[in-house]
């Protein structure tokens, strides 16, 4: 099935009880039993609920996946997936990597005994490297936040593979119209589905994609022991959303594409961070395991003064300076002091996120007014 066929179809069947074309918003906690023990397959709403249900099967179909499991928040997601882990077990993670990722690491479960190594994953041999016998997980982002850097999935799943080790792929940048990284090796997709699943910035929600059973069984387990579920309403929110992926994401791929070149050209910016260009290091790799190049990007000016950036930030009145990303309209964001401030300023320096790198989401807008916006911020 194509792309457009599968984003509108996935998970959505007429309600059994109704004929409702939509799934309907399964607001309830807990189900009545005919007898002790007779139920239909829904107990208690923390374990299933039927929206939830509808769009779990969604997420597997969109990720090529067999099962699908959504959380209450992207974090929610990723800390389930630690969970697998026991004390002693080391994960080997990218150095430029969602800061609520990064915090979650460092401050809630390394204290629980769990190792972490930060390393480059641009170069798969640095993954090869920090492999010892205690690793457990790898844990990727491609292309990065906000660097977009970009790290190749299937080279890095031909090394962890054969050693048993499990590879988790935080797909949120990417969105599931543009790569799929599963077919690619991966044993986890996971997903912020506040961002492009949802679509319209009105949602927290996570989202895990995988293919092995009892893996599954695992995670589900960690899901409705430690309770992280979205609502129903949310549920239908995302399945909404995951609808018009394809056409969003289209459409933010264009506008991404135009509005990279037209920095470049501007003399008043200095470097452009966006995987389509030809130079960029990681061009060959996207090319490969992506199907274009998305609508974000972060810049700099020529004048790197952190005074001169902060200026641009305020300037803008169509771009609104928010966190998050991912929504049809632009965003304008300051990772040092907005998305990245949880990571230490030393640790963001050494990666390459200076004090005065600028970040877009570029929405769907038109892109001649998103463009008339940046010239008159950037002056
Ligand atoms: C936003 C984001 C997260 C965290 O998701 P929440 O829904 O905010 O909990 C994780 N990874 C990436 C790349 C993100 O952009």
């Amino acid at each position: 099935m194509k792309a457009a066929t599968k984003f509108i179809h996935a998970g959505t069947e007429p309600d059994p009880s109704t004929g409702a074309i939509m799934t309907p918003i399964y607001q309830t906690s807990t189900y009545v039993q005919s007898a002790p023990g007779k139920n239909q397959g829904y107990e208690y709403a923390r374990s299933q609920n039927p929206t939830r249900k509808a769009l779990e099967e969604a997420l597997a179909v969109i990720e090529n996946g067999a099962y699908g499991l959504a959380f209450s928040s992207g974090v929610a997601a990723t800390d389930a997936v630690i969970k697998l882990l026991q004390p002693g077990d080391e994960v080997i993670a990218a150095n430029d990597m969602y800061g609520g990722t990064y915090r979650l690491f460092t401050k809630i479960f390394e204290k629980f005994g769990i190792g972490f190594r930060y390393v480059d994953t641009t170069n798969v041999q640095n993954i090869e490297k920090a492999i010892t016998p205690k690793t457990k997980l790898v844990w990727l982002e491609t292309p990065t936040n906000p660097l977009m850097n970009i790290t190749d999935i299937a080279a890095v799943a031909a090394i962890t593979k054969p050693k048993k080790i499990w590879l988790a792929v935080d797909n949120t940048f990417a969105s599931p119209y543009l790569q799929n990284p599963l077919d690619l090796g991966a044993d986890i997709v996971m997903h912020s589905s506040t961002k492009y699943l949802g679509g319209h910035s009105d949602v927290i929600q996570g989202a895990l994609i995988m293919n092995d059973s009892l893996l599954r069984e695992q995670l589900y387990f960690i899901q409705k022991s430690c309770g992280a579920v979205p609502g129903p309403m949310d549920c239908f929110l995302v399945l909404r959303g995951i609808k018009t992926l394809h056409v969003r994401m289209k459409a933010h791929c264009e506008n991404g594409k135009t509005i990279a070149h037209w920095l470049r050209k501007h003399p008043k910016v200095g470097k452009v961070y966006w995987p389509g260009f030809e130079d960029h290091p990681g061009y060959a790799v996207a090319k490969k395991q992506m199907r274009d190049f998305g609508g974000m990007l972060s810049f700099t000016l020529k004048d790197d003064a952190v005074d001169n950036a902060m200026r641009v930030l305020s300037s803008t009145h169509l771009f609104s300076l928010a966190e998050s990303l991912g929504g049809v309209e632009s965003l304008i964001n300051h990772p040092a002091s907005m998305t990245h401030a949880s990571i230490p300023r030393e640790e963001r320096i050494k990666n390459g996120l200076g004090d005065s790198l600028i970040r877009l989401s570029i929405g769907i807008e038109d892109a001649d007014d998103l463009i008339a916006d940046l010239q008159h911020a950037i002056g």
